[in-house]
């Protein structure tokens, strides 16, 4: 059995003696592509933070690969794309210089980049598609290249886990298709990830398991066809009551289902 990326029992995060999220318990394997749903407000982003040490553990046991948040060794086997993320347009920087700040926690902070510091950057950058910018101005890159920019960053570090907290989110649909395809070569290379979304579709195909975090607490943890079809039975338990509802019908589904309904295999990405 493959060993666990994340163990979990009855964790619980928050802030400043708050408890934000708690009742977690579910182990992730080595190799898993999870993803994070559930309402805005929910606890998703706490959680991934308590991983990193940036929320607090207030009750429970909670380990990455063997050891508790907040250590160094976590923080350098972790990969970390928050949430919301854009360069700002007055930064001037090279795609190299951005994703070269990945690796700043893998050297003393004294030693200026070396051979395996740019060979880790350009390894990054062809993961994400990116090779040929590696000159270019950041400033001068789309929305959905900046994203891969930054994901190219957390990959740099060559994490062991790599936390993405809505990584398709605010970029339009073509970047949202070649984020998608980024991030099923990622899954494909046996990259364990974990994923905050609200656009399941857009992951199709490529997330193994779906959890979800509603009011503070563990709401679902299934396979993303147990998911549909609990989407499903949510969906038909509304229509009973005003009898106009369809299956993946997006006004009644919290998470559109759409052309993949977890049932009939998905298209290929
Ligand atoms: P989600 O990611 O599911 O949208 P969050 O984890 O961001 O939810 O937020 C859950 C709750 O935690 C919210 O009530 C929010 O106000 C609170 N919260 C988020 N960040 C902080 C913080 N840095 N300090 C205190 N409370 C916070």
């Amino acid at each position: 059995m493959s060993p666990s990326a994340l163990r979990l029992n009855d964790a619980a995060f928050g802030y400043g003696g708050r408890v934000v999220v708690d009742g977690l318990t579910f182990d992730v394997p080595t190799g898993q592509v999870m993803a994070v749903v559930g309402p805005n407000g929910s606890g998703k982003s706490t959680f991934v933070k308590g991983l990193l040490g940036l929320a607090d553990q207030l009750g429970g046991d909670a380990a990455v690969f063997g050891d508790p948040p907040r250590t160094r060794e976590v923080r350098r086997r972790i990969g970390y794309v928050p949430q919301r993320h854009t360069l700002s347009a007055s930064v001037r920087a090279t795609v190299r210089e951005i994703v070269e700040t990945g690796r700043l926690a893998h050297r003393p902070w004294y030693r200026p980049a070396g051979a395996d510091d740019r060979a880790a950057v350009d390894a990054a950058l062809a993961q994400v598609g990116l090779g040929d910018r590696v000159d270019a101005e950041v400033s001068d890159l789309s929305g959905g290249q900046q994203r891969r920019v930054l994901i190219a960053r957390a990959l740099a570090g060559r994490p062991d886990l790599l936390i993405m907290d809505e990584p398709t989110a605010g970029v339009d649909t073509a970047s949202q298709t070649v984020l998608a395809e980024v991030l099923h070569r990622l899954a494909d290379e046996g990259t364990t990830m974990l994923i905050v979304t609200h656009e399941l579709v857009a992951l199709r195909g490529i997330v193994d398991r779906i959890v979800e975090i509603a009011q503070g607490g563990l709401a679902f943890d299934g396979t993303p066809v147990e998911w549909a079809e609990q989407e499903r039975g949510r969906i038909l338990a509304t229509a009973s009551h005003d009898g106009h509802c369809g299956p993946g019908d997006p006004e009644r589904s919290t998470y559109a289902i759409g052309p993949w309904d977890g049932i009939t295999p998905p298209p290929a990405v």
